[in-house]
């Protein structure tokens, strides 16, 4: 089991998903399921501040992820959750703590049912697994991880840098499992590496566990 936890746009999933391909284990992105209950709370027009009725749709929606693809009640929402509305609210949500307890343990019964996995989010090795074989902080510049995210998705980069930094603010200094580094975790900061670099050093990680 490998957890990768780190702040918006370090390219989490990028690595995340190529260290799943070369362990063969599968992959599970926690952060889709935090961004389903957002994407919901909005479609249901649920002021994202408001814990009752947030709570009450975590604890409703059947949210599945399957490979890349995340289905809410059947649909499948994977594009829908990645729209600037969604990342405008999605660390509001995921600050209530009854939000987070319905998605830990979500979490928990994904990775038993699979037997492990490389899990990507921003409390995994901290909370959710921190008895996971290997503990990755994956982090890069603010500057260089705003590039990243617009030559992805396209925008503004001082809009899309300014959502980055606000997201990391709510993130990090919530009450409830702050994003920080795990004890034990390995820092990798990305700032200059190629992806196959960074993948490469976690698989390392995780091939020296199995020894
Ligand atoms: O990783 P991604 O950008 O999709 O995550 C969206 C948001 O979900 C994060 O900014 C954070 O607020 C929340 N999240 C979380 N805990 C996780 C994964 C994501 O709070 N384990």
């Amino acid at each position: 089991m490998i957890a990768i936890d780190g702040p918006a746009g370090a390219g989490k999933s990028t690595v995340a998903r190529l260290v799943a391909k070369e362990t063969h284990l599968p992959y599970l992105d926690t952060g889709a399921m935090y961004r389903c209950v957002a994407l919901q709370a909005l479609n249901d027009n649920v002021d994202p501040h408001n814990q009752a009725a947030v709570a009450r749709i975590a604890s409703e929606i059947s949210i599945v992820l399957e490979g890349s693809a995340t289905f809410l009640n059947d649909v499948d929402v994977s594009n829908d959750i990645r729209t600037p509305e969604v990342a405008a609210v999605v660390s509001v949500i995921a600050a209530l703590t009854p939000v987070r307890d319905a998605m830990r343990t979500q979490q928990r019964e994904w990775i038993a049912r699979h037997g492990g996995g490389v899990v990507e989010g921003r409390d995994i090795g901290t909370v959710v697994f921190p008895d996971a074989d290997v503990k990755v902080f994956l982090t890069a510049s603010p500057e260089e991880r705003a590039r990243r995210r617009v030559a992805q998705a396209g925008g503004n980069i001082d809009e899309v840098a300014a959502g980055i930094s606000e997201r990391d603010h709510i993130d990090s200094t919530r009450e409830d499992s702050p994003l920080r580094p795990a004890e034990n975790s390995v820092i990798v900061d990305s700032s200059g590496k190629s992806i196959d670099e960074v993948v490469a050093e976690i698989v390392n990680a995780f091939e020296v566990t199995r020894r």
